[in-house]
C-alpha cells in the first residue's frame, strides 16, 4: 500500500512538466509491480545485471532508464530495450552506445552526466569536459557523421548534504550549464530539453531550480536492502 500512496502523493505534488522516474534498484519485482499497478511506467535501475534480471519478467511496456555508472563492455546488453541512459560521462561510452544502438537498429536517447557536487563523487563531466565532448560530437556531425544516439539533455547529482543552500546552488549551476549548452549547441533541436536532477531527499529543491526529471527511489519504495 505504501508504494501506491507515495506515488500518488508524488503525482499530486510534481508539476506537470516534471517526469517521475521511479528508481527501483535493490527492490524486488513485486514492489515494481505494485508501482506499475498504481500507474507508473518509467523505472530506473543502476546495475546492468539487476536490470537484465528484471526486464524480461516484468511488463514490456515499462520504459527502463539506466541511471548508474555504465561500463562500455556492458552497453550491448541494454541497448536492445533501454529507453534513456542518464549517465553518459565519456566520449568512449558515447561511441560504444552509438555502435551498439546501430547494431540493435535503434536510436537511443542519452543524457550527459555533469559533475556539480562539492564532494568526491567519481562520475560526471566537468563543464570543460562537457564542452570538449560536445565540440567533438558536433565537429563529427559537421563532417557528415550520423549517430545512433540522441543527446536530449543533462543529468547531475547534488552533494549529499543537509545544507539546502549548497544543493540549491549546485542545481542552479546545473541549470545554467543546461541553458548555455542548449543555446550554443541545440538551439534548433527541441528534443534537447531534459534536465535530470533531484532524488528523494532533494527533489523539492530540484523542482525550484528547474528540473524536468526527478529520480526517486527510497521515498517510493522504502529503504534499500543492499544484501
Ligand atoms: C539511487 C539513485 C537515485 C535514487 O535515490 P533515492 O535517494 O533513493 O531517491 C537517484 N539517482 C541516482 C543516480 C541513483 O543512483
Amino acid at each position: 500500500m505504501r508504494i501506491k500512496v507515495h506515488l500518488e502523493q508524488l503525482y499530486d505534488e510534481l508539476p506537470e512538466d516534471v517526469q517521475l522516474v521511479a528508481i527501483s534498484k535493490y527492490h524486488p519485482c513485486e514492489a515494481i509491480m505494485e508501482a506499475y499497478n498504481a500507474g507508473q511506467r518509467v523505472f530506473g535501475e543502476s546495475h546492468v545485471q539487476e536490470l537484465l534480471q528484471k526486464q524480461p519478467v516484468l511488463p514490456q511496456d515499462i520504459q527502463w532508464h539506466f541511471i548508474g555508472h555504465l561500463q562500455t563492455n556492458k552497453v550491448k546488453y541494454i541497448t536492445p530495450f533501454v529507453s534513456l541512459i542518464h549517465s553518459v560521462d565519456s566520449l568512449k561510452l558515447l561511441s560504444e552506445i552509438d555502435k551498439q544502438a546501430r547494431k540493435a537498429g535503434r536510436v537511443i536517447d542519452v543524457l550527459l552526466q555533469i559533475y556539480v557536487a562539492q564532494e568526491e563523487t567519481k562520475f560526471g563531466l566537468s563543464e570543460e569536459e562537457l564542452i570538449e565532448t560536445l565540440n567533438t560530437i558536433f565537429s563529427q556531425k559537421a563532417e557528415g557523421t550520423t549517430f545512433s544516439f540522441r543527446i536530449i539533455g543533462l543529468m547531475c547529482m547534488a552533494t549529499n548534504t543537509l545544507d539546502d543552500t549548497l544543493i540549491h546552488s549546485e542545481f542552479a549551476y546545473a541549470h545554467e550549464i543546461f541553458r548555455e549548452v542548449k543555446d550554443t549547441y541545440f538551439k534548433d533541436e527541441p528534443s534537447f530539453k531534459e534536465l535530470s536532477m533531484g532524488m528523494s531527499d532533494d527533489y523539492r529543491i530540484a523542482i525550484k531550480e528547474g528540473t524536468t526529471m526527478v529520480r526517486i527511489g527510497s521515498y517510493i519504495f522504502g529503504e534499500r536492502n543492499y544484501e
